[in-house]
């Protein structure tokens, strides 16, 4: 159980570095994102093809949908309780909106990757 549960670490670990740092899985370079969400086509220290595995299509919107929906409720409940100024609000809202989106989206193509990595025994 031991090795089981480090292995269990050791890939939420290579989620996050694949997310938030954009490290390749399997060199290690910091080569994955090309635009905040969107995969470089190829590792330019490996040539990994990230493109080949990127999750496409409407797969996505299932995660994005309910968000966008809590994103918007959360802002109608926030401008309910506090009644802040117009300006600070649509501050927020530009601000944490697409930082959330971006975020989740990151995390999730991450995890896909990387469960199509692993799947194709490309990485351990
Ligand atoms: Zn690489």
């Amino acid at each position: 159980m031991t090795s089981g549960e480090s292995q269990n670490t050791k890939g939420q670990g290579g989620l996050i570095r694949a997310a938030l740092f954009g490290l390749c899985p399997r060199c290690d370079a910091r080569t994955l994102w090309d635009a905040p969400a969107a995969f470089a086509p190829v590792c330019r220290s490996c040539e990994l093809a990230f493109a080949a595995f990127e999750p496409r299509g409407r797969g996505l919107y299932f995660v994005l949908l309910p968000l966008t929906f809590v994103l918007i409720g959360g802002s109608l409940k926030l401008d309910e309780a506090l009644r802040p100024p117009l300006w600070l609000l649509m501050g927020l809202i530009v601000v944490v909106v697409p930082g959330t989106i971006v975020g989740t989206l990151r995390l999730l193509k991450a995890a896909l990757l990387l469960a199509r990595l692993r799947a194709a025994g490309v990485v351990a």
